[in-house]
């Protein structure tokens, strides 16, 4: 595993290419302070200005897609104030055992700060069994619950006659996925290559022993779908400067985001605001550290190497620290819901960790074999 010479990013990062020793997310983020931002602006601004539905009995001209929490807040402002549109949010919301109350109130911070949330829910029972397939397969629950995420809000404009699609990060962009490129940096519509949903297709779904009615929700609108209803996913990050971990937490916090309530050092999550709907993500994200050596700490960690605030070996007894970092009651409450015991959980989670690097003998939690950052 080698890591950035100027963060704290390995190339074990599925896709990542390091050039000349530097991450794809630092040279982003060292070329992105040449772009003329505000000309972005206005790009963005006639894009979605030709793009949206006008005179709509609704009153909407476009969807966007939330969660409620940070990134979702910020975009949604984003949209109406500085963009000038009247969007409809769609949630797809969690079962009541997954969703959080903070994800609860955040959506309605969404409402009271004067937006119309369309919320949907699949089948409590078919996500149980899809989410069980995909941890017992991957050791990754949210293979099938990402699908959902994704294919509803697309699903949502067509249902409602609404073209323009709204989005927040671009991944081939921002993340290095470069599969999700398209023709401008704001275009959305190749966002059907990302692994999450060319990986998981309805072969998969069908093959999981549900009935075949209830698989719908999972289901991204294919490209002819895009084509007939004339769907256009616009990415609002391309235009926003400032987007981030930190300043989209701080904006929504502003405006009545609430945090979560427990320590970094059960969560990982270093500024309390992440992913607030739900808590097994805090699981996911340790099995990610298991299986490539980094966890949620490194992400955070790299921003503010990138941003300034830290340097890079001020952020290595932080990633060491809080990479990994998962206290046992979400993992029990996981197994519970999906019905396996904490010793199934283990097996799985110990047959996906990485052997080469990390210490797989014994019973205890996997133990790094690493040294973070070392050059
Ligand atoms: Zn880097």
């Amino acid at each position: 595993m080698k890591y950035c010479l100027r963060c704290l990013q390995p190339n074990s990062r599925p896709g990542t290419v390091f050039i000349e020793g530097v991450c794809p997310a630092c040279e982003f983020k060292f070329t992105s302070t040449k772009w003329d931002w505000q000309n972005r602006k206005r790009i963005l601004k006639h894009v979605v200005h030709t793009r949206k539905a006008v005179g709509h009995e609704s009153g909407h001209d476009s969807v966007l897609g939330v969660s409620g929490g940070k990134d979702s807040t910020r975009l949604a402002l984003f949209a109406r104030d500085a963009l000038g549109l009247n969007p409809l949010l769609v949630a797809v919301t969690y079962p009541p055992e997954q969703m959080t109350i903070a994800g609860s109130r955040n959506l309605n911070n969404l409402n009271n700060l004067g937006f119309d949330v369309y919320q949907t829910s699949p089948s409590p029972t078919t996500w149980k069994l899809l989410m069980r397939a995909a941890f017992l397969e991957s050791a990754n629950w949210a293979k099938s619950t990402e699908l959902a995420l994704f294919s509803g809000v697309p699903q949502i404009a067509i249902e409602n006659g609404l073209e323009l699609v709204l989005w927040g990060e671009n991944p081939g962009l921002q993340l290095g996925a470069l599969e999700t490129l398209g023709k401008e940096g704001w275009d959305g519509n190749s966002l059907r290559n990302m692994n999450t949903l060319a990986g998981m297709n309805e072969q998969w779904l069908l093959g999981q022993n549900i009935d075949e009615s209830h698989i719908g929700p999972y289901l991204f609108p294919s490209k002819s779908e895009f084509e007939k209803h004339n769907l256009q996913v616009v990415f609002l990050g391309w235009a926003m400067g400032n987007w981030g971990l930190l300043e989209n937490g701080l904006m929504s916090g502003l405006v009545g985001l609430q945090g979560r309530r427990d320590s970094a050092t059960n969560t990982s999550d270093l500024i309390y605001l992440t992913s607030l709907d739900e808590d097994w993500v805090i699981l996911n994200q340790m099995i990610k550290y298991y299986k490539y050596g980094f966890g949620r700490a490194t992400d955070y960690v790299n921003e503010w190497i990138r941003t300034g605030r830290i340097t890079r070996s001020e952020g290595i007894p932080l990633v060491q620290k809080f990479d990994g970092v998962c206290a046992d009651r979400y993992i029990e409450s996981f197994s519970s819901f999906i019905g396996i015991t904490t010793r199934e959980f283990w097996l799985t989670v110990r047959k996906f960790s990485n052997a080469n690097l990390f210490d797989l003998s014994g019973h205890g939690r996997p133990k790094p074999l690493f040294n973070v950052g070392q050059l």
